[in-house]
């Protein structure tokens, strides 16, 4: 299902690179086409019925010719200087061309570009990021959504006062105090701030304490991760290793952040691991993973000391539409248990549609 709002080119796209699967009928058409020139031009020297349909091709007005047609479309397709090597690649870089274009033409549309335009290339993965879409079984609705609103399609107060003009106030129907943009409702409304936020990121939270129990062997109440509530303290099977969750660190010294989301220490490797999970704007995620480290310097240092164990930061930033940084793996291989990009992805994008649905609708 395609959202009706959502950006139409994106559509073709390949569902890997954010785009929705199907190949579209124009561009299949102009693959298709080339193929076929590519087969005249190359076989009319030895079957002769290849060179009377050629010859008889050079003789018709270009609208039906498909050699013509191909050499307008390899036209459109290149630059001056590298028409000939594209010519001898053939089918398959005219496809990737094909669908390089439509991927930049997406890009450059003024509104529903700017999410994968913002994207920032070195630090983001693009193939983790489009998970959920190319791997993740969301309801349709669901994905459609999420799509709509990288694509900041859906019809918004802002939207409607700045595109549509079928209204004039773009304030926030919620908080009245800010644009009501995609992104000010998913991850900016101070009135959205105090519940749905922070059920989207417990959630996540949860899911991670869950497979984290799960492996290290600690007692669990529940055998599925979305009805489990964690507990302050869990303590694994013969007391190797304790999972502290949202729990402040008893220290003497003031140090204003204390209270990581979730901390587990290993008492026989010696090791400690503070995870702290943000679920933010899809545009501050690498802001936010360099801020996580430095909010838990302080308290990394004051662990080590007090505990005497090797202490490390576990940022775990996930967009509210999915976004996620090359980094994000690396991080999420260090937590025990479990732990499927795409999944959590789910959760926090599940979290944004239904906040979404519930302020929209
Ligand atoms: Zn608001």
């Amino acid at each position: 299902m395609h959202h009706p709002k959502a950006d139409i080119d994106r559509l073709y796209v390949k569902r890997k690179g954010g785009g929705r699967g199907p190949v579209q009928v124009k561009m299949a058409y102009k693959v298709e086409i080339t193929n076929i020139a590519e087969y005249l031009n190359t076989n009319y020297k030895v079957d002769q019925f290849v060179n009377i349909v050629k010859s008889s091709e050079s003789t018709q007005p270009t609208m039906n010719s498909i050699i013509k047609i191909a050499t307008k479309i390899t036209e459109e397709l290149c630059q001056p200087n590298e028409k000939s090597d594209a010519k001898q690649e053939g089918i398959q870089h005219t496809k990737a061309r094909l669908g390089e274009v439509l991927k930049n033409k997406w890009k450059n549309k003024v509104m529903c570009g700017q999410y994968i335009r913002n994207i920032d290339r070195q630090l983001i993965s693009e193939e983790d990021m489009f998970l959920w879409l190319s791997k993740g079984d969301l309801k349709e609705e669901t994905e459609s959504e999420s799509v709509a609103a990288q694509d900041q399609a859906l019809q918004t107060k802002y939207y409607a006062t700045k595109i549509l003009n079928t209204e004039t106030d773009s304030k926030c129907r919620l908080c009245q105090q800010f644009d009501e943009t995609i992104d000010h409702i998913i991850s900016a409304c101070p009135i959205l701030a105090k519940e749905q936020y922070i059920s989207r990121h417990d959630r996540v939270s949860a899911q991670l304490h869950f497979n984290i129990c799960t492996e290290t062997g600690a007692q669990l109440d529940k055998n599925h991760w979305y009805k489990h509530v964690p507990k302050s303290v869990e303590t694994s099977q013969g007391g190797k290793v304790t999972i502290l969750g949202n729990q402040q660190v008893p220290i003497n010294r003031t140090i204003p952040s204390n209270k990581p989301d979730i901390i587990i220490r290993d008492n026989k490797k010696r090791t400690c691991m503070l995870i702290d999970v943000t679920i933010s704007g899809d545009r501050n995620v690498i802001k936010k993973e360099a801020e996580k480290i430095l909010k838990y310097e302080d308290l990394t240092i004051e662990i080590q000391r007090m505990w005497n164990v090797k202490t490390k930061v576990i940022p775990v930033i996930i967009g509210a539409t999915g976004t996620i940084l090359k980094s994000f793996r690396k991080y999420l291989s260090n937590i025990p248990g479990n732990n499927e990009v795409k999944e959590l992805q789910k959760t926090a994008i599940l979290g944004t549609a239904h906040t979404l649905q519930k302020v929209l609708t």
